[in-house]
């Protein structure tokens, strides 16, 4: 943490442009004197909002203004901040940065506000993380995890774990203090054991969520595979309700991936046609199944196309689809030995025809039961981020060797355990990790 006195910052707060009401904050140690300056007033009661004129220097009225003061440390930095409620003039918002300039203020960074908040013990580094992904939220499932995250649910969480890591770290560190009270250090380890278990359990159980937490700030990524000319861009086109890929009925037309965006179940996802997989000798056509091979791989849920009207001996390509991809047995209209195929239908399979619409809202509920059943928002404490997974499961090898050698050697289970709460620490933004907090705070827009 810096100790020199830090520069008064500023920012539009809102969006530029003209519009009903325009934002500015101001937040640093001389905002209460740009405020007199602007005011000619001298004294500002905090938490009030006062109707107020501003002026520049040259005693020209810049605006009437709904002016709020927030006087440290009980601010969202923490410093001295003041919220400048003016017209949302494009002249007004001009005059405005202009004398705030000319008053010695600087302009905000990305993100600075909420740096400072965090370096000021408003938040840790994950509630800043789930503010920036609530600004950044589209969706209800994306709102509803970033709430969460930024009302404080993983910190609530590893204090916790902080808490047992302690607890455990005292118990061993009474048994390498009193190593020859004969008794004592089986029943110390043992205490120190059930702290250590507890934060297992925790940790492997909120491990478990990473994937459902990232995809959810991410989008979940759906891809539709299959033979050549199955149906699968009838099918993408069918879901968005528009003409995403382009329909023939020459088989290869696909080769590039076609990708829709839609909101299923309140998470952002993404349907991507793929070209038909098949062996070809054409190198564009070659390229584009490579591609969806690959793309394939990283799917979150994959929709196999099966065409009815082939012979494609059906059971053979099913025993290769894996349990929980959706099978989609497409052009039924055309099918006539409905009877046999119905016996065969799984709950995670399904028959319709694209090119009729016949039952596409079938296969929407159907994907959406997957998502529900795979990616639900619940209220449990989520890792969302790439970050949160690797310290959790850093803390957790620690704490599982700290386990294993607890008995034999509790000085080296004691360093295991400190290198777990340094792990949470990192993860709290406790660690003084530059590079990181770069990276996070300057995905902030200016102003926040
Ligand atoms: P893709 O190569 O798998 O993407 O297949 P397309 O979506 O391009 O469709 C290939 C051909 O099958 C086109 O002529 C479509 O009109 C036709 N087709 C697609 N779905 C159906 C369906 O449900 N019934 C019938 N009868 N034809 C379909």
């Amino acid at each position: 943490m810096k100790n020199y006195k830090k520069p008064t910052i500023f920012s539009l707060s809102s969006a530029p442009g003209k519009a009903g009401v325009s934002v500015f904050r101001i937040s640093g140690p001389s905002a209460t004197k740009a405020l007199k300056s602007l005011t000619r007033q001298k004294f500002f009661e905090p938490r009030r909002v006062t109707l107020k004129k501003i002026y520049n220097k040259n005693n020209e009225l810049i605006d009437s203004c709904l002016l709020f003061f927030m006087q440290g440390p009980n601010s969202f930095t923490g410093e001295d901040c003041v919220e400048l409620h003016v017209h949302g003039s494009v002249a007004v918002i001009e005059k405005l940065t202009s004398e705030l300039y000319s008053l010695g203020l600087r302009q905000a960074e990305a993100g600075e506000f909420t740096r400072r908040a965090f370096e000021n013990g408003k938040m840790d580094l994950t509630e800043a993380e789930g503010l920036a992904d609530l600004i950044d939220a589209e969706t209800e499932g994306q709102h509803k995890q970033a709430i969460k995250q930024m009302d404080g649910a993983l910190r609530h969480l590893y204090e916790g774990w902080r808490e047992n890591l302690l607890n455990a770290l005292a118990q061993i560190e009474g048994e390498i203090d009193f190593p020859d009270e004969g008794d004592i250090p089986d029943n110390l380890s043992h205490k120190a054991l059930s702290y250590l278990n507890l934060v297992l359990e925790g940790s492997e159980k909120v491990l478990k969520t990473a994937d459902t937490g990232e995809a959810i700030r991410h989008g979940l990524d759906i891809v539709i595979i299959g033979s050549p000319n199955t149906g699968k861009s009838t099918i993408l086109n069918a879901l968005s309700k528009r003409d995403a890929a382009i329909v023939t009925p020459t088989a290869g037309t696909t080769r590039d991936i076609v990708s829709i965006n839609m909101t299923l179940t309140g998470i952002p996802v993404r349907i991507s046609d793929t070209a038909g997989i098949r062996d070809t000798s054409n190198e564009i056509e070659a390229e584009g199944i490579d591609r969806a091979l690959k793309l394939s791989k990283k799917a979150d849920i994959l929709i196999h196309v099966i065409d009815l009207t082939e012979d494609n001996s059906d059971n053979n390509i099913k025993s290769q689809i894996p349990d929980g991809d959706i099978v989609v047995y497409n052009k039924v209209d055309k099918y006539q030995k409905q009877t046999t195929l119905k016996s065969s239908i799984s709950s995670n399979e399904i028959k319709i025809s694209a090119l009729k619409e016949k039952d596409i809202d079938d296969l929407r509920a159907l994907i959406e039961k997957i998502i529900l059943e795979k990616y639900t928002v619940g209220n449990e404490p989520t890792l969302t981020r790439v970050r949160h997974r690797n310290c959790v499961s850093e803390m957790f090898l620690s704490i599982t060797r700290a386990a294993s050698c607890l008995n034999k050697s509790p000085e080296l289970a004691g360093d295991d355990i400190r290198s777990a709460l340094y792990a949470l620490e990192e993860l709290a933004g406790a660690s003084d990790i530059e590079s990181v907090f770069d990276r996070i705070f300057s995905r902030f827009c200016v102003g926040k």
